[in-house]
């Protein structure tokens, strides 16, 4: 603001100053007096100036020249480019100037602009390797895949723009769906920048979405090595895929090595809970039982999950619910206020009809973290101790609209998974699934609240049938097996036959 006021003064004072001197020339008598030997040249004012500004105008001239007569010296004593250089020297600025405004048009989103700006630069300065550069971009931005195309493939031809080109045509490729040639092309690319991250994650996600689980390993190990990826990251990465290798080595019927690979995968990384499950059902085929559950009850040290649960009941398929308790000490003792330690200490109690001890071992989780299982627990507890109906009902409504607890949620996109998978299945990112409460994954009934006295306060005027059967049918809520029995009561049931033993009494009181 005050700057431009200045500038205004500054022009006015100028224009008054310049007019003023005008005037004073015109009116001045006399002028300006040269004497060269006998002649003599008298300027008037007027004269004098415009001879002024001649004169200035004729040194630069002359300037000019010299340059060029020195050119033309250093030509012939030898220097053949001299003249050429003093001629470029022109066209380099000109084609820089051109660069330049390209650059800033590209940068402005004027994609035409800077097409032409390019092609005005290329005419000077003969640097494919720039202006290509620029009119792939403006290409790339302005839709013109064929153009953009084109410049990337020619900047395959420079050593120094050969990434650039490579990196071009694969997010092409990856565009246009063509994850075979884009493969291939991350693979080049990768091989000539290691350190280069977004290349790296490409490929991987790529050698993951098809399989080649070896090859990404390839990629994660030449990773740590270029020092691209921290080496506890790329340890944990390798093992993930380690797993996956393995799972596939299972799948083929190659039982032997697929342990083998299991086992291995397990070493890698021993808190990583898929493969600790998998580990152990190959020691336990080997016939080795105790490797089995030491395997296991490391992981539940790093982390209780209720899958490391279920492996370590399949180790011993046959055994008495109190044999069962007792060999799982060796799990239980680790981490036992955590909530999945008592809630699996409490299903262990519910199969050996222990319902106090159930009870104790939850203690006060159906305050502090009500959850669909914890509540279904809490209804087991009840009906094994002879409470009502309607005091089991009770629980059971309330874990409709419950909590689900944890889950395999992606940290990227939040999608919400059944089984641990190496990639999500919502956005293609890389072992991203953590054990967690997903944000926004509660299932809650429109007016869920609302419903419980319904359900709950069903007395004796109310049809036996119309207490939680129909409900179910009208109101959206999930079948009644999702909370009717805990998610992973599996290893709860002796029987192994999928239901444990409190299960078919909750499932349908109404029926009784
Ligand atoms: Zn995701």
């Amino acid at each position: 603001m005050l700057w431009s006021l200045l500038k205004i003064i500054l022009f006015v004072v100028i224009i008054a100053a310049a007019a003023l001197g005008a005037g004073m020339i015109m009116e001045t008598e006399g002028g300006v007096r040269i004497a060269i030997g006998a002649t003599e040249y008298n300027l008037g004012p007027l004269q004098a100036v415009i001879g002024l500004v001649a004169l200035v105008v004729a040194v630069w001239l002359l300037m000019k020249l010299v340059s060029l007569l020195v050119a033309l010296v250093h030509f012939l004593n030898g220097d053949e480019t001299a003249i050429s250089r003093y001629f470029d020297r022109n066209r380099e600025r000109k084609g820089f100037e051109a660069l330049a405004d390209g650059l800033m048009a590209l940068a402005s989103g004027e994609e035409r602009v800077a097409m032409a700006k390019a092609a005005r630069a290329e005419k000077f300065l003969h640097r494919p390797e720039l202006t290509n550069l620029i009119t792939a971009q403006a290409a790339e931005m302005a839709g013109d895949r064929k153009k953009a195309e084109a410049m990337y493939k020619r900047l395959l031809a420079d050593e120094r723009t050969r990434f650039v080109g490579i990196r071009g045509i694969m997010k092409q490729k990856l565009e246009a769906g063509d994850t075979e040639t884009a493969m291939k092309l991350a693979e080049k690319a990768f091989a000539l920048k290691p350190r280069h991250a977004e290349t790296g994650d490409v490929l991987l996600a790529l050698q993951a979405t098809q399989n080649d689980w070896a090859g990404a390993r390839q990629t994660i190990g030449t990773k740590v090595k270029a020092g691209a990826l921290p080496k506890d990251v790329g340890k944990r990465r390798d093992a993930v895929l380690a797993l996956q290798e393995a799972k596939e080595i299972f799948a083929e019927g190659n039982s032997i090595r697929a342990r083998e690979a299991a086992i291995e995968a397990n070493k890698l990384s021993p808190d990583l809970i898929p493969s600790a499950v998998l580990a152990a059902k190959s020691y336990t085929e080997q016939g080795n039982p105790r490797y089995a559950q030491r395997v296991l009850s490391k992981a539940w040290q790093a982390h209780p999950h209720p899958d490391l649960a279920a492996a370590f009941a399949a180790i011993e398929p046959d055994e008495t619910p109190a044999e069962r308790l007792k060999r799982f000490r060796q799990v239980t003792r680790h981490h036992p206020d955590d909530p999945e330690t008592r809630m699996l200490l409490a299903e262990l109690n519910i199969a050996a009809e222990d319902f106090p001890a159930a009870r104790a071992a939850l203690g006060d989780l159906a305050e502090t973290d009500p959850t669909q299982r914890v509540l279904t627990l809490m209804a087991a507890i009840e009906r094994g101790e002879g409470a009502s109906d309607d005091a089991v009902r009770g629980w059971l409504a309330r874990a409709v609209t419950a909590s689900r607890g944890p889950q395999w949620v992606c940290d990227k996109c939040g999608q919400v998974h059944s089984d641990w998978s190496p990639v999500c299945l919502g956005c293609d990112a890389f072992d991203t699934l953590s054990w967690k409460v997903p944000v926004e994954g509660e299932v809650k009934m429109p007016g869920g609240a609302g419903m419980l006295p319904l359900l709950v306060g069903a007395g004796p005027a109310v049809p036996a049938e119309a207490a939680p059967a129909s409900p179910v049918k009208g109101t959206e809520m999930p079948p009644e097996e999702s909370f009717a029995r805990p998610p992973h009561a599996d290893y709860a049931d002796p029987e192994g036959d999928g239901v444990a033993e409190y299960a078919p009494e909750v499932e349908a009181p109404h029926e009784k």
